[in-house]
């Protein structure tokens, strides 16, 4: 057996399929920058950085310099019972980048779903109003809480709370108001305002209403420029506070450090996770400090805000800042998306390509008129990228969107590099030349 037959083998009897999202078998042995090496030696170029976490690439000297000395110093202090300096400094400067110069707090956890919680927990004791509002094909966690905040067709098995209402979201490609209306954006906040607000949910009750910028597990879906700035005025004029869950699009990724400024919105409550530790596992949440405020010890994780992840989390926001990785991000990222959409002219199965900074989304439809989404052939492009040394996923309710969400320190040969082997990806599965028992095995979403 090789080292990759064993390694799958004891993958298969070991780890529990519930936490088991695969397209492809990799078995990855180190990384450097944008570059992956499996066990056997083959290197990858990281189109995905891990779903959106590796954002100042893997193996940053500031990054490994930061851990270690902390390290030196100590492996652990509480935050909960007690203070240490990096989770000062960390909470400073978080607290300064994030737009709004109201008073704020911040909070730490580990990951987006506990964030998101821990915010769902908070808003109705903050306010005294019940309910939450959130948008079909959001995905804001795994825990029971935060999928019931969810919507997202891949957790549909699992039934959310009852004080969570879910709206439509604006999908320029697919508009769930029907393709003939001109602006969904505008369909979209009068439905939730003219129907919904009347009838089975009244604002009064509503605490906050909870959205991504990008829709990103979800199809990564750009909404209408306008529309996160109608549902901020909407949630002023009912007092409704606004969340932005900026867990996979924020941290420079969409050429902003953070998605809301590129409208010019100004959330209550902003989420941070992914690539704010760049894979040490930390999550923040950034909001008014009545919300943050509402109770004592109403969201405590005994380890959360430790010194090693908020070494990581200060060494990252300094390698963003001082290497300009959000000006790349917006200038390659503009350039992979010119290179998509040149793909798109070449290859029938693209129906779609959108997107902001390195944050692209590529949508697969079997027909260009009838939009019949392209889930096998998503999952077998992947595979066959895979195959041919460039690491990317899939996503959306459809499982038919090509996600591209490399490190921000991406070049524009890197960006060649890898549209060379989508384009021949998208080729040989156009050609039926990837079978189904390739993929079989991997479930996807
Ligand atoms: N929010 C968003 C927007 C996400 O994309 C995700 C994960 N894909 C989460 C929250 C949950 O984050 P985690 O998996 O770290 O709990």
């Amino acid at each position: 057996m090789t080292d990759l037959e064993l390694m799958i083998d004891l993958d298969a009897r070991l780890i529990s399929d519930a936490m088991r999202l695969r397209f492809y078998p990799l078995a990855m042995e180190r990384a450097q920058g944008c570059r992956v090496w499996d066990v056997q030696g083959k290197a990858y170029l990281d189109f995905a950085a891990g779903w959106a976490v590796v954002n100042i690439g893997y193996g940053h000297p500031r990054f490994k310099e930061a851990l270690l000395n902390q390290l030196e110093r100590s492996n652990f202090a509480s935050l909960i019972s007690g203070m240490h300096a990096s989770a000062l400094h960390l909470a400073e400067k978080l607290i300064a980048l994030t737009p709004g110069d109201f008073p704020k707090k911040v909070w730490f956890g580990f990951c987006g779903s506990d964030a998101n919680e821990t915010v769902g927990r908070l808003l109705p004791i903050a306010t005294g109003r019940r309910r939450l509002v959130s948008f079909i094909g959001a995905y804001h966690g795994a825990t029971a809480a935060s999928m019931a905040m969810s919507a997202h067709a891949a957790q549909s098995h699992f039934i959310g709370g009852g004080h969570v209402v879910k709206v439509p979201y604006p999908h320029p490609y697919r508009c769930p108001f029907g393709d003939e209306v001109r602006d969904c954006a505008q369909a979209a906040i009068r439905f939730l305002e003219d129907y919904i607000f009347k009838t089975i949910c009244p604002p009064e009750d509503v605490a906050g209403i909870i959205v991504e910028t990008i829709q990103s597990d979800g199809g990564d879906i750009v909404p209408p420029p306008t529309f996160l700035p109608m549902l901020a005025d909407l949630c002023q004029r009912y007092g409704i506070y606004l969340v932005v869950d900026d867990v996979k699009v924020g941290m420079g990724r969409t050429g902003r450090m953070f998605s809301p400024e590129h409208f010019g919105v100004i959330p209550d409550v902003l989420v941070l996770g992914k690539a704010l530790g760049n894979g040490i596992p930390l999550s923040a949440v950034v909001a008014r400090k009545e919300i943050l405020d509402a109770g004592v010890g109403l969201a405590i994780f005994t380890a959360a805000g430790n010194p090693l992840s908020c070494a990581a989390g200060l060494a990252t926001i300094e390698a963003i800042e001082q290497e300009r990785m959000i000006e790349n991000a917006a200038r390659v990222g503009a350039y992979l998306h010119q290179r998509l959409r040149a793909l798109q002219a070449k290859h029938p199965l693209i129906g779609d390509v959108r997107g902001m900074g390195l944050m692209q989304g590529v949508e697969l439809v079997r027909d260009r008129q009838t939009k019949a989404p392209a889930a096998r052939e998503a999952a077998k492009v992947v595979y066959r990228a895979f195959e041919l040394g460039l690491l990317i996923f899939y996503v959306g309710m459809f499982s038919n969107v090509l996600e591209i969400t490399p490190p921000l320190i991406l070049t524009e040969a890197e960006v060649d590099e890898g549209v060379a082997i989508l384009d021949q990806a998208l080729s040989d599965v156009e050609m039926g030349r990837v079978s189904d028992e390739v993929i079989a095995p991997y479930s996807g979403w």
